[in-house]
């Protein structure tokens, strides 16, 4: 009885985070057990050895093959979120269907790529065996993906998660796919969550030692986005946006990703490339707001740069400031986020021009 008062508080914490997150209860159940082990810390003969943090290595070079994890969530004996009707599929099957889709997009498309695949089957496969897959590889990225679950039944749309804001190749990649998810793919987005905004890590994010994405395609806790998901056209808008979202980063990021050449997809392709690659600008997002912040404030005045206000309708955070403008080179971008995050906005992230991406969706 003594206990009581502090597991209940547990629990509270924990369904918060779960609430705000979103995640499916298997997921954070998985990532917990696994991330038990391995704490930070750990006693070695009476010294204290500190893991270092996660750092995130870019390693792509012009004319080298881009080497890619896909990690179709769970496997085996674990199903992942589970169907809530015999017509449909488990999680497990739908985020394999889901992934082998990206694989073929990919390889029908691309030239210079080398996939990896965590599993190409409904085989079961530890977080840990995943990311020393990809560390091993020495992969350039890693792209997992999964389904959510809520014990609120109307929250719908897709997350992207990143470990961190500060990596901006990871955050990059996930604002590219989200940005497809909520144009041309038209899915209802929740946003990229960070561990800070989720309140736990997730395991092969943090274990990984490249740009790394885990998203979440949609809810098959809400009973329309579970039969969209277990639909063949939903599983090739879901994958051809994750497709997309990828092309157009590694576009992007001028390192030189190759198109198969001759099909009529191909030539479409290139034509849908370069206007991509035109359309990327990139803003420092410094703080967001539920109401309006003066720009005169003596915050943004200590910049000593331009500060914008962006109305995000129908969002809780309905004010979001920026600084410094729009950057259509991601270094110059992130030049400018390491500056503002010293000036007093230590949380400061990139995201996409919000101009363009009202341009994006109005096509
Ligand atoms: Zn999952």
């Amino acid at each position: 009885m003594k206990h009581l008062p502090f597991s209940k508080a547990l629990l509270v914490a924990f369904w918060t985070a779960k609430y705000l997150s979103g995640m499916c209860c298997n997921e954070v159940a998985a990532q917990k057990k696994a991330t038990a082990p391995q704490l930070p810390v750990k006693k070695v003969q009476n010294t204290v050895v500190v893991t270092p943090p996660k750092v995130e290595h870019f390693r792509l070079a012009k004319g080298k093959t881009i080497r890619i994890v896909l990690d179709p969530g769970h496997g085996g004996h674990d199903p992942g979120t589970l169907r809530s009707h015999k017509h449909f599929a488990h999680e497990k099957d739908i985020v394999l269907d889901i992934t082998q889709l990206v694989a073929k997009y990919i390889e029908e498309n691309l030239e210079n790529i080398e996939l990896i695949h965590t599993r190409q089957a409904d085989n079961f496969v530890s977080l840990k065996e995943r990311a020393d897959l990809a560390n091993s590889a020495e992969a350039d990225f890693f792209i997992s993906i999964h389904c959510n679950a809520s014990p609120r039944s109307w929250v719908s749309g897709t997350q992207v998660h990143i470990h961190d804001h500060a990596f901006v190749h990871s955050l990059a990649l996930a604002q590219s796919i989200d940005e497809e998810f909520r144009t041309r793919a038209r899915r209802p987005s929740r946003g990229i969550f960070n561990t800070k905004d989720r309140r736990h890590s997730l395991y092969v994010l943090q274990y990984t030692t490249m740009p790394s994405v885990l998203i979440e395609v949609g809810f098959l806790s809400n009973k329309e986005e579970e039969k969209y998901l277990n639909g063949q056209y939903g599983k090739e808008i879901i994958a051809s946006a994750i497709y997309r979202g990828l092309r157009n980063y590694l576009v992007a990021t001028g390192v030189g990703v190759r198109f198969k050449t001759g099909s009529q997809a191909a030539k479409k392709q290139l034509r849908e490339e370069k206007a991509d690659s035109e359309k990327i600008r990139y803003r420092v997002q410094i703080t967001a707001s539920e109401t309006r912040i003066p720009l005169t404030h003596y915050d943004f005045r200590k910049l000593k740069m331009p500060v914008h206000e962006h109305v995000f309708e129908g969002e809780t955070f309905r004010y979001r400031y920026t600084a410094g403008g729009s950057f259509d080179d991601i270094k110059k971008a992130t030049e400018v986020m390491r500056e503002v995050r010293q000036k007093g906005f230590p949380d400061a992230y990139l995201i996409i021009d919000p101009q363009q991406r009202a341009q994006a969706s109005k096509k």
